[in-house]
């Protein structure tokens, strides 16, 4: 199987300074990647710049033109959270690119899947707005981009970040050809993402949110899959999957709550595979989002990775969670869930 990346140190030079969300997350992975060996069994998919056009399938001008402004001034804070260098508009355009290079390469057969490991990250930017480090909405132009290039009805997006991709969720919130799933810690960052936020209008049904509550690790996130995810996918039937990529699950990243393994993203990256093969001749992107602790990050990258490649097993160095004992009881979520949107 050929399993296609996306990289370019071009993606280092979106300089946050002593930002969490940094280049050393990517210089981390990509060592990692090279150190295991596993670097060289890649197909590499080269990236370009995403044009105006392309990001206006999703943002407004305005949005467009003020990040190219903050960026020709020098940079600076966009929000709180969100930080920019001179530099960040043209990193940002090959972030947007590189995912659709991604799923032009895996549209287009020359291989099976793909991983665009990009930053800045993009499930919180909207149309109007960047915010939660998210510049421009990477996987939205990406789906959008696929959708009109190569004529497709229905594209499923998973989001596994432990926040919540809101930007994501508004950009499709009343198209229905485009599933969004997603599961994240909740309450939390940004606050949205409930159980009753399904879609509108002939889109109603087509957003999934399962907001978890602190503490859920590999069992709950297996659950997760088994009775929400895997039978959402299969009435939707996507022709194409794409996936919003965080590690920020993880139990040792300490930007949140939750106790996943490295082994965990692994099955759930076999998960996401099964569902692609059988329903999309297995056509499957991802693409980063979150991920703060960068040997989990790294090993979980990898773990990903070996799944796409076929190999059956993969290392988990930082073992199982100290905590996973105390995890919380999610059937009365799941029940709920499956009743909201009529799930077997
Ligand atoms: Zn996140």
């Amino acid at each position: 199987m050929k399993a296609g990346l996306v990289y370019d140190p071009i993606y280092l030079k979106h300089d946050t300074g002593g930002h969490v969300e940094n280049a050393a997350r990517l210089e981390a992975i990509i060592s990692h990647l090279e150190e295991t060996g596993l670097k060289k069994q890649l197909t590499p998919i080269k990236p370009r710049a995403a044009s105006v056009e392309e990001l206006a399938l999703v943002h407004t001008k305005q949005h467009i033109s003020h990040i190219q402004d903050v960026a020709g001034k020098g940079g600076g804070w966009l929000d709180a959270d969100t930080v920019m260098s001179p530099d960040s508009y043209e990193v940002a355009l090959y972030a947007a690119g590189g995912v659709i290079a991604a799923a032009e390469a895996v549209m287009e057969g020359k291989v099976n899947s793909a991983f665009a490991l990009v930053r800045p990250p993009g499930h919180h930017a909207t149309p109007h707005h960047a915010m939660g480090f998210c510049l421009f909405n990477n996987i939205a132009i990406a789906a959008e981009h696929a959708l009109a290039r190569y004529k497709l009805e229905r594209i499923l997006i998973i989001d596994f970040d432990v926040h919540h991709g809101n930007g994501t969720q508004e950009i499709f919130y009343d198209r229905p050809e485009v599933m969004y799933i997603s599961t994240h810690e909740y309450p939390f960052y940004p606050g949205t993402g409930s159980v009753g936020e399904t879609g509108s209008g002939s889109a109603k049904g087509t957003t999934v949110n399962i907001p978890l509550p602190a503490g859920c690790g590999d069992n709950e996130y297996l659950l997760v899959f088994e009775q929400v995810i895997t039978p959402a996918a299969k009435r939707f039937k996507p022709q194409l999957v794409l996936v919003s990529a965080g590690y920020d699950a993880h139990w040792a990243d300490e930007l949140a709550l939750m106790q996943l393994s490295v082994s965990g993203f692994g099955e759930m990256a076999r998960a996401i595979r099964g569902l692609a093969n059988e329903l999309c001749e297995g056509r499957l992107v991802f693409t980063l989002e979150g991920g703060y602790h960068l040997s989990a990050l790294a090993a979980s990258i990898k773990a990903t990775f070996d799944v796409l490649l076929g190999k059956t097993s993969s290392d988990d160095p930082l073992g199982k969670s100290p905590r996973s004992a105390t995890a919380p009881k999610i059937d009365r979520l799941l029940t709920a869930i499956k009743e909201v949107h009529a799930l077997p």
